[in-house]
């Protein structure tokens, strides 16, 4: 762990600066900055293979980073000496296909890594897991088994396992993408009212009517770079790269 003091109030919860990732010859990010304020949501946008699982993945340390510097909460995460599961539990992850254990009921796959991973009490961990479970409206569903369930239903199950560790940060996935469109509502109206309780959230989507609505910062990816970014209404509205309305007018 770095010897840096706790970021004060207001500092980013995440930072990227100048990150750079390559598999075997190619480059996948480069010169990748990101500030993510506290209780903001920063939507990535871009084609498929502009690197933005990766940059999900390099900020959960799930790949190492070739150059440049990853903060959390003020500590450098990048630093050798950091312990990357100690770094883990303090990020919720979501991706687009639900993986819950389909051995484990609900019930057990949320409290699985509270207690497992964090040494909470089973009884602690179950309460606290209904209570999550019935704000997301999933209150009857905590003994089923996963296949019971519907793609929304399993992909809000995920979203309250990634918050019953009290998460510092969530990043998404494309967490809609998987779904059938009518069950998408349900899972980004969730997204809406993590934002109202003041979770930060970094999420890769293509849905961009949300992402328009909800995200206080928009970055949009191309070929592994930051193109642009900024407020929704300037990226979305108003963008200065050709590359950026070229990409907009095709997918919108
Ligand atoms: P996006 O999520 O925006 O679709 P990705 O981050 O998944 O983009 O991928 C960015 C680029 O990195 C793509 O060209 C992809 O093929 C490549 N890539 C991703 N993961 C790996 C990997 N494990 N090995 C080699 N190349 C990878
Ligand atoms: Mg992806």
């Amino acid at each position: 762990m770095s010897d840096a003091p706790a970021s004060p109030d207001g500092s980013p919860v995440l930072r990227m600066e100048a990150v750079r990732k390559t598999f075997g010859d190619s480059v996948v990010l480069r010169d990748v900055d990101l500030e993510v304020a506290p209780h903001t949501v920063t939507a990535l946008i871009g084609a498929s293979g502009s690197g933005k699982s990766t940059l999900l993945r390099c900020a959960n340390l799930l790949e190492d980073i070739d150059d440049g510097a990853i903060w959390l909460d003020g500590e450098e995460i990048t630093d050798p000496r950091t312990d990357p599961d100690a770094v883990r539990r303090r990020i919720g992850v979501v991706f687009q296909a639900y993986n819950l254990f389909p051995h484990m009921t609900v019930l057990e796959n949320i409290t699985l890594a509270p207690r497992r991973v964090h040494g909470v009490a089973r009884a602690e961990a179950e309460e606290h897991a209904r209570g999550l479970l019935e704000r997301l409206g999933l209150g009857g569903k905590a003994g089923a088994y996963p296949d019971r369930l519907s793609g929304g239903q399993q992909q809000r199950v995920a979203i309250v396992r990634a918050l019953a560790v009290r998460p510092r940060l969530l990043l998404f996935d494309e967490i809609t993408a998987a779904l059938d469109p009518e069950l998408v509502g349900e899972v980004l109206d969730v997204v809406r009212d993590l934002k109202g309780d003041g979770m930060t959230m970094v999420l890769a989507t293509h849905e961009m009517g949300f992402a328009r609505e909800v995200a206080d910062q928009v970055c949009f990816l191309d070929g592994g770079v930051v193109l642009e970014h900024g407020t929704p209404e300037q990226v979305f509205g108003d963008p200065r790269q050709e590359r950026t309305r070229r990409f907009l007018r095709r997918i919108v």
